[in-house]
């Protein structure tokens, strides 16, 4: 039988992990279907993400730069993407209509909870930045219930639009924001890493008091580019630090089971990536 296809676009797309860990799952689980890389086309996006389907796409991941772009394209869209604002997966309905859904924010507490045991419930948690990766973090993150969350970016207003959006999700946590020269003293259970650049080239000179002994940096960028963040981390007393790989697989894990209704094993390919990627 002819296997199905599914894709994900991007631009640039060379570097994407994600054809080698969908093969994997597919192998994995026995499932008999082709992932590709597809250079997306700024001024044609829509278009061609359209014929794709046409021509029997059976699902398509987004990525950098048209995760909102492809939120204005669907027709249908998950309760968690409606709230992120993005749309990082994408399939086809028996009507022919596009539904569009953001694992980003699942992913990265599945990884937060089950590969790192941390439960957020009554912590205190930081985030730097607040774009669209911070933006689909907030709900599952506040459905956790921490203690405390501050939001610190370096535009302020965009934190406080942030906590805005969100407050009728924070019953039980008090969501406050600051700008990133003003945050508020720690320490901090986990700080996470949601900027596009790195610390190293922000020069952001953070508070040596915001990773307590116990806690945890997360950087949600994966491979060398995690390195300066992780490593100030870790010379302030960070108990344990991390990049974004094992949200990378989770978000797929989570788009794999949507699609195909199998939920893979995630460790094994975190694993093997691991092995593949220069020392972090
Ligand atoms: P975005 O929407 O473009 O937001 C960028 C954020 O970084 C903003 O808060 C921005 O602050 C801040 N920033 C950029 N340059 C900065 C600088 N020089 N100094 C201080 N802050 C700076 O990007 P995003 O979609 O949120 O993505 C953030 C990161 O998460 C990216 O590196 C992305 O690759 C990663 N990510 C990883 C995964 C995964 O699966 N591991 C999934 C999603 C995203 P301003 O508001 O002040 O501009």
């Amino acid at each position: 039988m002819k296997p199905d296809l599914y894709a994900v676009v991007g631009n640039p797309i060379g570097h994407s992990l994600s054809p080698r860990i969908h093969a994997l799952f597919a192998k994995q689980t026995g499932q008999n279907m082709i992932y590709e890389a597809r250079l997306g086309r700024p001024d044609h996006f829509a278009a061609d993400v359209r014929a794709w389907f046409r021509e029997g796409l059976r699902g398509l991941n987004v990525t950098v730069p048209f995760k909102e772009e492809a939120f204005r394209l669907v027709d249908l869209r998950t309760p968690r993407a409606e709230r992120a604002g993005a749309v990082n997966t994408v399939w086809q309905e028996a009507d022919g209509r596009l539904t569009g859904d953001n694992t980003d924010g699942a992913g990265f507490l599945r990884d937060l909870t089950e590969r790192l045991g941390f439960d957020p419930a009554g912590r205190n948690i930081l985030i730097l930045g607040a774009g669209g990766a911070t933006r689909g973090l907030l709900e599952p993150l506040l459905r956790a219930t921490p203690a405390r969350l501050v939001i610190a970016n370096r535009t302020p207003e965009r934190a406080v639009a942030l906590v805005e959006s969100f407050a009728e999700l924070a019953d039980a946590t008090h969501l406050e924001s600051s700008g990133l020269d003003v945050i508020p003293e720690g320490p901090y259970d986990l700080v996470i890493n949601a900027t596009a650049a790195g610390l190293g080239e922000t020069g952001l000179a953070l508070p040596a008091s915001l990773v307590g002994e116990t806690g945890v940096a997360y950087d949600l960028v994966y491979g060398p580019a995690s390195r300066p963040f992780l490593e100030w981390a870790r010379e302030h007393g960070a108990a344990r630090v991390t990049d974004g790989l094992g949200m990378l697989v989770e978000q797929a894990a989570e788009a794999f089971a949507a699609w195909r209704g199998v939920r893979p094993e995630t460790a094994p390919v975190l694993k093997e990536l691991q092995q593949g990627l220069p020392e972090r």
